[in-house]
This record gives C-alpha cells, structure tokens and sequence, in this order.
C-alpha cells in the first residue's frame, strides 16, 4: 500500500490581494490554485499555509506534519523571517522535500540551500515558453510529452547562479531567444529540492494540465522514504577487531 503525502503549499500571498491583474487570474490565491488540483489526487493530504499567519503558518508542528513543501514568493522574500527559514532548512535536511516554484529562486530559503545568489535575466513579455524535457527516464517527467508549450509567460534566461543541478529534468525555450533550466534537482541532507520555472502570477500557468502535472510527480519524487536514521559521532565496533592495540 503507498503511504499518504502530506503536502503543505506554502504562499506569500500579497499580490493576489493589492493587484487587480493577479487577482482576476488567482481569486483565491497561487496557493488554493496549486492545492485544488493536489486535492483532487489519490495519497496526498494538502494544507496550505501563508506568510500573514502566526510563524507563516510554518510553526514546528506543522513543518513536522509536512513531508514535501511548496514555495511560493515574490514581493516579500525579505519579510519572511530568519527563524522560520532556519526551520525549513532544518528540515529539509533531515528529509522533507522542498519544491520552489517560479520566482521562488530568490526566496531566502532556496538561496541557503544553494549557497549562490540564484539571479537570473528576466523580462515580462507575456511570450511563448517551450518547455523540454531532457530526462524522459525522470520520474518527474511521467506522462508528459515530449515538450509542452504556455502560451504566455515571464522570461527567465541564463545565466541562473545556481550549483550545476544533480539531475536536470527540463528546459525552456523563449520565444525573445533565451533558454533556462527549467526544472532542477538537487540533494540536500537527506532531503530532496526541485526547482519549477513557469508561475508569473499574472498568467494562469498554474491551471495548465501539464505544469499541474510536473508538481505533482515532483510531489511524489520529493517525498521522504523513510531510510535509516543516520547516527553520526564515535562508535564501537560491531565485532572485535583482531590485532587492535
Ligand atoms: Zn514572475
């Protein structure tokens, strides 16, 4: 039998609330976008938490609850406090999984985990983005085909300060020229890190099928899988060492 995902999405959720143009797209914020579809799907437990709530709504027990986090922000990166970012980290490393979305890549929380600037080129043109994948064999790539296409999107374009992605799973093409990696993973600790590119808040990027698609398997992909509990320090041996002096 698989074993439930308990999934927080997490949102600064401020421009929903003081831009016309984000609100008409997201009424009810990124985070009920991203969370309705995950709702829909079999093995997955879903809360949403946001940055006005008490601790972000990212207090110990919650973070304890939570086996994969998605990450949301924009205008407020710096309001975010260091004491919850210092948690998150924690327990990234001791095995919940993180997927940063968008513009996400200059969240404190992605940075410290990178331990890079994570700047980028961007520009807000509302043009094609084609998105490839380059490793079919990825299990964040399942049921996709071989690239997908959002009409309009925000550009990103390299150079993206990141450390080289341990596996690469997409990348996007612009129509203006430039090309991104667009879906990163990484290994931290025992946990699992994916950056998602598409989700400028005026573009209903998240409603498209296939980028839902992406986030849950990146879901399924992150999700802690309950190996061992490292011990770390001095140890005894487990037979008698011959010959020991
Ligand atoms: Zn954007």
């Amino acid at each position: 039998m698989q074993r439930t995902i308990r999934v927080t999405v997490w949102n600064e959720f401020i421009q929903e609330r003081t831009e016309e143009a984000v609100a008409k797209v997201y009424p009810r914020g990124i985070h009920e976008a991203i969370a309705e579809y995950l709702r829909q799907q079999p093995g997955l437990v879903v809360r949403t938490a946001t940055l006005d709530q008490p601790e972000h709504g990212l207090a110990e027990d919650v973070l304890r609850e939570t086996d994969v986090l998605i990450w949301w922000g924009h205008v407020a990166h710096d309001k975010v406090s260091d004491a919850v970012v210092e948690r998150v980290y924690r327990r990234v490393l001791e095995g919940m999984g993180l997927i940063v979305l968008h513009s996400g890549h200059y969240s404190k929380i992605f940075r410290r985990l990178m331990g890079t600037s994570c700047s980028l080129k961007w520009r807000e043109a509302g043009e094609r983005e084609r998105v490839w994948v380059v490793a079919p064999w990825h299990p964040i790539a399942e049921g996709l085909p071989e690239y997908f296409e959002i009409e309009h999107e925000e550009m990103y374009g390299e150079y993206f300060d990141i450390p080289p992605p341990d596996e690469l799973v997409f990348i996007s093409w612009f129509e203006g020229g430039e090309v991104f990696r667009s879906g990163c993973c990484f290994y931290r600790g025992r946990g699992r890190v994916f950056y998602f590119r598409p989700g400028h808040e005026t573009h209903p990027t998240f409603y498209n099928p296939h980028v839902r698609r992406v986030i849950l398997n990146a879901v399924k992909w992150a999700a802690p899988v309950g190996g061992p509990a490292p011990r770390y320090g001095n140890v005894k041996p487990l037979e008698p060492i011959r010959g020991a002096r």
